[in-house]
């Protein structure tokens, strides 16, 4: 698994909490210039003008990435996505469950409404003790 975080060029864009990007390099030899999903694990609370992704390193896209000099120019297309209305929207608690990088959309929704919503997030698996996550 690998961590991305990214810069707004322009500070007014935003996304919401669980949201999900298409993501593309289009100035840089050796990745394919094809857009490809992920979804955000940072939240807008408390990264307005950044956003950050848990990739997990599986195929040719995937494990360029960390190649890729720090400052380059990403392509976004998006924000897509509808967990934010529906995690705001419920008074109920709210249980989050996901497996491996479907995690990443659970963690951004943790953090956004940590301290205000009754809130579980189960996450099975070997990344659950990378301190990194704790
Ligand atoms: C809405 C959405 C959100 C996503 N969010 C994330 C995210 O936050 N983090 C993340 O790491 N990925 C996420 N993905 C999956 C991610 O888009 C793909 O893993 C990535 O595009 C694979 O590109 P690649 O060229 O590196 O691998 P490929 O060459 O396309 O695939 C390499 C191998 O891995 C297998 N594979 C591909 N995707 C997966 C998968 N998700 N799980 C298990 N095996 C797979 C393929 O069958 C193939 O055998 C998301 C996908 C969608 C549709």
């Amino acid at each position: 698994m690998q961590e991305l975080t990214l810069q707004f060029k322009d500070e007014s864009k935003n996304y919401q909490a669980g949201d999900f990007y298409f993501l593309s390099f289009r100035n840089v030899k050796g990745i394919s210039k094809e857009p490809h999903p992920f979804s955000v694990s940072s939240a807008p609370l408390n990264k307005p003008h950044e956003v950050s992704f848990m990739i997990h390193r599986l195929g040719d896209f995937t494990q360029k990435i960390a190649n890729i000099p720090i400052g380059t120019e990403v392509k976004l297309e998006g924000p897509f996505g509808m967990f934010n209305d529906e995690v705001k929207a419920d008074k109920s608690p709210v249980i989050l469950y996901g497996l491996g990088s479907g995690v990443a959309p659970l963690i951004s929704l943790a953090l956004q409404y940590a301290g205000n919503k009754q809130l579980h997030l189960i996450w099975p698996g070997p990344q659950v003790n990378n301190p990194h996550y704790q």
